[in-house]
């Protein structure tokens, strides 16, 4: 089968690969391991084509032209696992499910403050890893609860919520570079600041491993609960969003900028800022635009300019070709 037999998947709209529903069409390419996504990425170069990689797809709004670039997915079976200490490059391809914690611990065993290094596949669901660690008394992904990214998403995001992140847990992740070398990376060598991890634009994180800290089971449990409702009082979780549009500039929340600046509930009808988080644009209808997010961030970014001075930035990454 041919490169192209094997891992695409079609041409789909960005309404089935964002967490917005907005967007033209995309090719959509699919790899399941290692091995695959340095062919595919081989393929691309050898072929002239650029490329783009979508993860959870919650931090993106796709532009309604569609794309020229073809988006690279890990499929979602996918988990490109590391065996702990054990690592070679072979490991890597282990295609494992399952996220593991390093395989000589066993979680009845934990004593309360003890560092455990957990592993997994960078196309591992952020929740799911929140809930499964608390469930065994692992303490360090509570903020995590309620933020629907891929862990590979989380990391080059810098995804946190509650004073956390996910640069407080991170350990070290595998990473593919420009030149399909798979690099191990520290914590010390990222980058890691407010929404970004200094991860360069071709840069793919494969596997990541974190240090989380056993504790009281019920007490993260509580924890999470407690993170889970704040976000369902104070979130319009049950529209189509992408999370908060603008990254808090440091006088004062960007919520409380776009509020005092009257851009609660405006909108067109289609797309608005939700009355109930005043920094997320929320979906209210099917025949929405990605065009009116565009234009209402670029409204409401020249308000929040012309009145208070703050130079408002989006959080909210916008994929145009
Ligand atoms: C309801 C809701 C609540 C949210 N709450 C929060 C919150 O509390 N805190 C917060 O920080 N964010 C929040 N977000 C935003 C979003 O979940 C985060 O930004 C998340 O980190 C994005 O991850 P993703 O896998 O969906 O990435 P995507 O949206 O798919 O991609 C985002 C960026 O990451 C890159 N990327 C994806 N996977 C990889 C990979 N494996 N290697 C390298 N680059 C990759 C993409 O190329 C793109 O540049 C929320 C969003 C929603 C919809």
């Amino acid at each position: 089968m041919s490169v192209q037999e094997r891992y695409f998947k079609g041409n789909l709209p960005g309404s089935e690969l964002t967490s917005f529903k907005l967007g033209g069409m995309v090719e959509l390419w699919q790899v399941s391991s290692l091995t695959e996504l340095k062919e595919l990425l081989s393929y691309f170069r050898e072929n002239g084509r650029k490329w783009r990689f979508i993860g959870g797809g919650s931090n993106l709004v796709i532009d309604d032209a569609g794309l020229s670039e073809p988006v690279i997915q890990f499929s979602r079976s996918s988990a490109f696992s590391v065996a702990g200490v054990q690592f070679s490059s072979s490991s890597v391809d282990d295609f494992l499910n399952e996220r593991f914690l390093d395989h000589r611990k066993n979680p009845s065993t934990f004593r309360a403050g003890e560092t455990v290094e957990v592993f997994c596949g960078a196309a591992c669901q952020l929740m799911s890893l929140s809930r499964e660690s608390a469930a065994i008394g692992l303490s360090g992904l509570e903020f995590a609860a309620g933020i629907p990214a891929q862990l590979g998403g989380a990391v080059r995001m810098n995804a946190g919520a509650h004073g956390s992140s996910i640069s407080k847990v991170l350990s070290r992740a595998w990473v593919l570079d420009e030149n399909l070398t798979l690099v191990e990376r520290g914590f010390e060598e990222f980058g890691f600041g407010y929404r970004e991890s200094g991860l360069r634009p071709e840069e793919i994180v494969v596997s990541v491993g974190l240090k989380l800290t056993a504790g009281d089971t019920e007490k993260i449990m509580r924890e999470r609960k407690a993170s889970l409702d704040y976000r369902k009082e104070t979130q319009p979780l049950h529209l189509p969003s992408a999370g908060s549009v603008f990254k808090n500039p440091e006088s004062l929340s960007a919520g409380a900028l776009l509020e005092r600046n009257g851009l609660s509930g405006i909108g067109d009808g289609e797309i608005s800022f939700s009355s109930m988080h005043c920094n997320w644009l929320v979906k209210n209808s099917g025949n929405a635009k990605a065009e009116s997010v565009f234009r209402l961030v670029k409204l409401a970014k020249k308000k929040v300019f012309d009145s208070e001075g703050v130079e408002l930035k989006s959080e909210v990454i916008f994929w145009k070709s």
